[in-house]
């Protein structure tokens, strides 16, 4: 074989020769995870890009927290994920905080700790070890919850909000961390259409002002459609579908793995999935 580029220029993966190729946010190459001595999660392949929302969906256990929780590093597979090009097992905790900040699906609340302290928490990774927070840590805090509307709620205990005001609570530690890469799983499941709406516009708008990455989980399939970039099916631990809302809100796959009787309509930012009840 000739080659005539120059040395050191001549061999690029991918891509146009004068741009370097892209580096994804999140890779994950024949991911298996096995919990209790089960199989819960087989041969997963999935790429987000910097800066794109992806949504996973499927059934009850079908797996996606535990996706999420591979992804965000609480799951021994250090080698299967990268996250920027690195892999997870080569990230210490708190370089990994810096890079991932991920919202549970049922986070633990602390018993008496006040919202304030609790969202202060998502700063622990730039506190050095037996150090106070800073100024600017607090002042990150502070504009985290004036952007989510919670300044009011600072001196409350977190147990006794209510489970939408602690949704976004949740929200807010995960976005103080200051990581590119949010991971959320069902984010809005506790929340009503306003506060639903309300908490996805500002993730989108933090994806478009501050370059984040989302990866997240939600049962609300239409919901989940108008914000995605890409969604991914995943039934059994295996993804089954893998596309644009459009590709993946269909009444086939969704009535075969969800085992639902759905109609899917054309809405203005993506298909409509209505439950119908099945003819008697
Ligand atoms: P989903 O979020 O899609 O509802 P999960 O990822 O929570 O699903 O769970 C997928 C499957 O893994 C379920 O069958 C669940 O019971 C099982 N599972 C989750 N965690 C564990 C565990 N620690 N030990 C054994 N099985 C688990
Ligand atoms: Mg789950």
């Amino acid at each position: 074989m000739t080659r005539t580029d120059p040395p050191g220029n001549a061999v690029r993966p991918s891509g146009n020769a004068a741009e370097p190729p892209e580096v994804p946010a999140v890779e994950v190459r024949d991911l298996q995870v096995r919990l209790g001595g089960a199989l819960i999660l087989a041969g997963i392949d999935l790429t987000v890009r910097a800066g794109e929302w992806v949504t996973v969906i499927g059934p009850n256990g079908a797996g996606k927290s535990t996706l999420l929780r591979a992804v965000g590093g609480l799951l021994p597979a250090p080698d299967t994920v990268r996250l920027f090009g690195t892999p997870l097992g080569a990230l210490r905790r708190r370089e990994r905080a810096r890079v991932v900040a991920t919202v549970a699906q049922s986070p633990v609340v602390p018993p008496g700790m006040a919202v304030l302290d609790y969202v202060l928490l998502g700063r622990n990774p730039y506190i050095p070890p037996l150090g106070r927070e800073s100024a600017a840590d607090l002042a990150v805090v502070h504009e985290v919850l004036d952007r989510l509307d919670l300044a009011g709620f600072r001196g409350r205990e977190l147990a006794t909000l209510s489970g939408g005001e602690r949704q976004r609570v949740f929200l807010a530690r995960a976005l103080a961390q200051g990581a590119t890469l949010l991971l959320l799983d069902e984010p809005t499941s506790a929340l009503d259409i306003g506060h639903q709406q309300e908490v996805l516009e500002l993730v989108d708008q933090l994806r478009r002002t501050e370059g984040l990455t989302v990866l997240a989980t939600m049962h609300d399939l239409s919901i989940a459609g108008e914000y995605a970039d890409r969604m991914v099916l995943l039934a059994d631990g295996r993804i089954v579908a893998t596309g644009t809302p459009h590709q993946v809100l269909t009444e086939d796959l969704l009535s075969r793995h969800y085992r639902a009787h759905v109609k899917v309509i054309p809405g203005p930012h993506g298909p409509l999935v209505l439950p119908t009840r099945p003819h008697p």
